[in-house]
């Protein structure tokens, strides 16, 4: 269907329109200085013939004139002149006509050029001949003897021949103009074509995604502007794939996370009402219902948690990391005296400032202190030291325990990932703690990774970019 509204109607309309408006400026002024030019060389032809009859004939007329030869003598110069020339005597009487049958000889012709060139000037008209039934060009000039005009020479010429150039001409220039229009409106269809296609295809892809068919990708190899916004819109599907691919697995694990402990309390509660206990089994299964509490609220939290870092709505102050650390270090002694696990510090003279949120920098050092703690047995150490390098605060904590397998290293700072599900859950662990860690850091324009050596210990790193004023420091 053509509509008027689309790309490839448009162009073509523009295209065909412009070219039909320019070759018509075009040939309307080409038509008129070619019609001004054969006119103006027909009449400087005229005068030129004119201006020779008049000379040769002036002798003529002094004398007794004699028609018969004025008249061949006109006839000859016609012919040379393709125009009728007529001489006149000073009163107007046709001396010599070359149309010898039916010609003027021997009348008055009384005509405006013909007073004009009398009276010394040259005279001009182009009319419309009733006779000749045609346009004429018609030029009357002086015949001097002596310095007296003694008659004048009169010249008509028909304008026929150039009419017949002209018509010709016009008729060129239309057909060429028809056929640039045809030229460039097929261009434009072709060049529009090319336009509009991958812009369509691009619109149902984009309605595809509206109705939730993510894989969309377009085909499209040019490597022009729609080629690359084509390039732009599969690399926006593809990214929009995978995060809802993501989120889907998210809240997958969110919900298989939440139901361990919902079924756990259901279970415990079902057993409270329904069966008859001591009040000391009671109490176990009370201890058990609060524990479980415990663990569902710390997943909620650290859900809470990450759905506010991904907002990205904290705001950012200065932040001496010292400080932070030298305070967590306070808090988390006694816990790691209580499992006989040795707390170490290194920490700066000079305070670490860096742009951040307070509280959620804690978070991180507490999240990465606790895994330590858990994942070392009575008798090691942790250690938790801070540096300051060029552009960047350095953390580093090192821990006795455990390590890492190398297969799970790559993964652990994903949601949900542990490496040991039963006895991560058993110690409390929602999986989550070192996502909300990665998360945090990353939102302070920071690093974190990790290495570790099965049984003998794991080390993470972290890098937060410093504050310009810090580096100055006292
Ligand atoms: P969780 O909250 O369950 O501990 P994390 O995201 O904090 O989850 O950790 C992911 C996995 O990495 C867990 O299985 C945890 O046991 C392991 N992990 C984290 N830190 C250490 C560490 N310092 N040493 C050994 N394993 C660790």
């Amino acid at each position: 269907m053509f509509r008027f509204r689309s790309i490839r109607s448009r162009l073509a309309v523009t295209f065909l329109l412009t070219i039909i408006a320019v070759m018509l400026i075009v040939g309307l002024f080409l038509d008129q200085l070619l019609e001004r030019y054969y006119i103006k060389s027909l009449e400087e032809n005229l005068l030129r013939s004119g201006n020779l009859a008049g000379q040769f004939v002036s002798a003529y007329l002094q004398e007794e004139a004699d028609p018969v030869r004025l008249s061949w003598l006109a006839e000859n110069f016609g012919r040379q002149s393709r125009a009728r020339v007529i001489f006149v005597n000073e009163k107007m009487v046709v001396l010599g006509d070359s149309v010898r049958v039916g010609g003027l000889l021997g009348q008055l012709l009384d005509r405006e050029e013909i007073k004009d060139a009398l009276a010394g000037e040259s005279g001009f008209a182009i009319q419309y001949s009733e006779l000749s039934r045609q346009k004429v060009m018609q030029v009357a000039l002086p015949i001097y003897a002596d310095n007296e005009t003694v008659g004048a020479v009169f010249l008509s010429a028909s304008l026929q021949e150039i009419g017949k150039i002209m018509a010709d001409t016009r008729r060129f220039f239309l057909l060429t103009t028809l056929l640039a229009a045809i030229v460039a409106g097929v261009g434009a269809v072709i060049l529009a074509r090319r336009f509009s296609g991958p812009l369509e295809l691009l619109s149902e892809a984009a309605g595809s995604m509206a109705e939730g068919r993510l894989d969309q990708k377009i085909e499209v190899q040019s490597a022009d502007e729609i080629g690359r916004l084509a390039q732009r819109f599969n690399y926006m599907a593809e990214q929009l794939n995978y995060h809802t691919k993501n989120l889907r697995n998210f809240v997958a694990n969110v919900a298989h996370e939440v139901r361990t402990p919902l079924a756990s309390l259901s279970l415990i509660i079902k057993s409270l009402k329904n069966y008859q206990m001591e009040p000391e089994q009671q109490q176990e299964f009370i201890d058990d219902l609060d524990r479980e509490m415990d663990r569902l609220i710390a997943l909620v939290q650290d859900l809470l948690d990450l759905t506010t870092l991904e907002g990205g709505a904290a705001r950012f102050a200065p932040v001496d990391l010292r400080e932070v650390i030298g305070k967590l270090y306070q808090q988390a002694a006694p816990r790691f005296d209580h499992q006989e696990v040795r707390l170490l510090t290194d920490l700066p003279v000079k305070r670490v400032l860096v742009s951040g949120a307070a509280l959620q920098l804690r978070q991180v050092f507490q999240n990465l202190l606790d895994n330590a703690l858990k994942s070392t047995a009575s008798g090691g150490w942790v250690k938790i030291s801070l540096g300051a390098e060029e552009t960047a605060a350095s953390i580093k904590i090192e821990d006795t325990g455990c390590g890492i397998p190398e297969k799970d290293l790559p993964f652990i700072f994903e949601r949900f990932y542990r490496i040991d599900q039963a006895r991560s859950r058993e110690e409390g662990g929602t999986g989550l703690g070192l996502a909300i860690v990665k998360e945090t850091v990353e939102a302070h324009g920071g690093r974190v990774w990790a290495e570790s050596e099965e049984g003998k210990g794991s080390t993470f790193y972290v890098n937060l970019p410093l504050l310009a004023e810090s580096v100055n420091d006292n």
